[in-house]
């Protein structure tokens, strides 16, 4: 694809944005707004889907805000709290580890730097740069999960062959400005639109701009 028709896709998507429903962290970033809701939310979130892990930061948000009051939570709250997300019990024992490797090694503060993130317990590459880019606002990564994984190949923006490698290739031709909102855009119209399954290319506001790479079934 040109430069020019992806700039003017994700500036349809942006303009489209309104129409659909925020995603999960969307909504923590409306509510909650710190770096340590981000990265404990983007947590809960891996392997479960957004209206399950928003209910569940609701519920653990209201047993503690900090890491030094989420580790004196008696970790089957936790699990009770967060459940049914994917690997409760798992995520509710590493979210106490990772809060308390907050408090010994960062103060109880999120750390600025990707590096020190992906120290943490449970925090891969994709969890990093969405505290980054939408905790701490340092734009200098582009979060990408499997839904900004799965579009941009379909979009024709990059071939790859999973998350991990995209956010490279993502960088190498999405103008900066566009970084901060690639991640919400394309996960607000991979929930919407662009649906991993059988995508509603008949609804869809940039058909006539994407190559449908890999897409045999749509509605
Ligand atoms: S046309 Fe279909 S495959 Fe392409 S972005 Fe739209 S929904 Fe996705």
């Amino acid at each position: 694809m040109q430069k020019r028709e992806m700039e003017e896709v994700i500036k349809t998507l942006i303009k489209q944005k309104h129409l659909y429903k925020n995603t999960a962290l969307m909504e923590v970033q409306e509510h909650y707004k710190t770096p340590f809701h981000v990265l404990i939310s983007c947590v809960l979130s891996l392997r479960t889907k957004d209206t399950t892990t928003g209910p569940a930061g609701e519920r653990l948000f209201k047993l503690a805000q900090t890491p030094e009051t989420m580790v004196k939570v008696d970790v089957k709250k936790i699990e009770k709290a967060i459940y049914p997300v994917g690997f409760y019990l798992t995520k509710a024992k590493n979210i106490k580890i990772l809060c308390q490797q907050l408090i010994d090694n960062h103060k109880g503060e999120v750390p600025k730097t990707h590096e020190e993130l992906l120290k943490l317990k449970n925090v891969g590459q994709k969890t990093a740069s969405i505290t980054m880019v939408y905790g701490h606002g340092i734009h200098e990564h582009i979060p990408v999960d499997i839904h900004v994984f799965r579009i941009s190949n379909r979009l024709g923006f990059v071939k790859t062959e999973n998350p991990d490698d995209t956010e490279d290739e993502l960088k190498k031709i999405i103008p900066r400005e566009y970084w901060r909102d690639l991640n919400d855009l394309l996960v607000q119209f991979g929930q919407n639109i662009c649906v991993p399954v059988s995508p509603w290319c008949s609804k869809c506001p940039v058909r006539k701009l994407c190559p449908r790479v890999g897409v045999f079934r749509s509605r």
